[in-house]
């Protein structure tokens, strides 16, 4: 197979396909696909419990976490957590971290809800290290956060898949004076690519199509103090505390998304676990960089200290060669390079289950384009 660095849906593990394929028709011998069986049958909730248990070993989610999964996308949660969380405290106020598009989604949607205020913003230029930063190309300093520590939540987006912009270095709220506002999290496109420090965040959410499964699927992790605050007009569906007593079966949940999601979190664990795919994702990140830092022919505008090890934004000096460069990376077998229409150039996104030959192939091929071009 082509290497695959969509942005998602995105590259799944092949054992993980081969393995849904066999069992296609005929699911550990019930005679049944798991399209075609009750979610409240004996098979399906196993599946759904060995799901949450391995989710909750790898990432090492504290009992104090619910785990549920939900529908509507990353997108359909930006308002689900305002209209579940708001709420809370009486003050109807939430603070928002601008850090690209994905965030600013999540913003503009939260507006409907209540008083929602930047806390901090990259969407100017700035300068960082003595170097012109782009808006957008860096995440902003917790020193620069503005906080109302009578806010129900703190939102940011830990991983910007358009700008390639990553934070992971998530603060400690009462450190900054906010003690009591819990930090929601939108951890899509680096979900279990690295640990998650769960006495930091309070909720973390995440559309399973890079890491974690097929699209269809929204995981919802959330400290059970902040279930049972929703507004009345949450729909029944999105009141976390149905989903949370349902086992994330209020209604009909998007089963085989589930049970995909339940083989890639068994693939993960065969890998030696998130510590050991973190750190893969380092060497990966890091071949892809060091060979873009050192190129005249290729550039990356994203602070040093911001770089996504997942989404990999690049441009080609002479951007005449565009199209050019990505019929040929398809040819050679490098599927979906293209940037995001918003931004341009190129975009390589090298999740969980792009391993480092994809990359080094990726690497030879640009090394390559830039010797007959450069
Ligand atoms: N947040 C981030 C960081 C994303 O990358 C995406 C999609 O790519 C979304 C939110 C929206 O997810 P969905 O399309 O599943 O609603």
């Amino acid at each position: 197979r082509p290497w695959n660095f969509s942005a998602g849906p995105s590259a799944l593990p092949l054992e993980v396909l081969q393995q849904a394929a066999a069992e296609m028709t005929d699911w550990h011998g019930c005679g049944m696909s798991v399209m075609e069986m009750s979610h409240r049958g004996k098979q399906f909730t196993r599946i759904r419990d060995e799901a949450v248990a391995d989710l909750r070993e790898l990432l090492a989610v504290p009992d104090e976490f619910e785990i549920l999964f939900m529908q509507g996308g990353a997108t359909a949660e930006n308002a689900i957590v305002p209209m579940n969380l708001i709420g809370r405290g009486g003050a109807h106020k939430a603070d928002y971290i601008l850090s690209g598009i994905w965030s600013g989604k999540s913003y503009k949607e939260a507006q409907r809800y209540g008083d929602i205020a930047v806390a901090a913003t990259s969407g100017a230029a700035a300068e960082i290290d003595g170097v012109r930063q782009e808006p957008w190309t860096w995440f902003p300093a917790v020193a620069e956060w503005r906080l109302r520590p009578d806010a129900a939540y703190l939102h940011l987006c830990s991983n910007e898949t358009i700008g390639g912009v990553e934070f992971s270095d998530w603060p400690d709220m009462a450190a900054l004076g906010a003690p009591g506002v819990p930090l929601v999290v939108d951890a899509s496109s680096h979900f279990l690519s690295r640990p998650i420090d769960f006495s930091k965040a309070a909720l973390v959410y995440a559309g399973a199509q890079k890491n974690a499964g097929p699209a269809g699927v929204t995981v919802v992790l959330i400290r059970k103090e902040l279930i049972g605050h929703a507004l009345a007009v949450c729909p029944s569906a999105f009141d976390y505390v149905n989903v949370a007593e349902s086992g994330s079966m209020f209604n009909t949940p998007p089963t085989y998304a589930i049970y995909i999601a339940g083989l890639v979190f068994k693939w993960l664990k065969q890998q030696g676990g998130v510590a050991a795919i973190e750190a893969a994702n380092i060497a990966k990140a890091r071949l892809l960089y060091d060979y873009l830092d050192g190129s005249g022919f290729y550039i990356n505008r994203v602070h040093a200290g911001s770089r996504s090890r997942m989404n990999v934004p690049f441009f080609l000096c002479d951007e005449s060669l565009n199209a050019e460069f990505l019929a040929q990376a398809d040819k050679a077998g490098l599927m979906q390079l293209k940037g995001h229409k918003s931004v341009g150039g190129m975009r390589a996104s090298i999740y969980n289950a792009v391993p480092l030959q994809a990359v080094q192939a990726l690497v030879s091929f640009m090394q390559e384009f830039e010797r007959r071009h450069g």
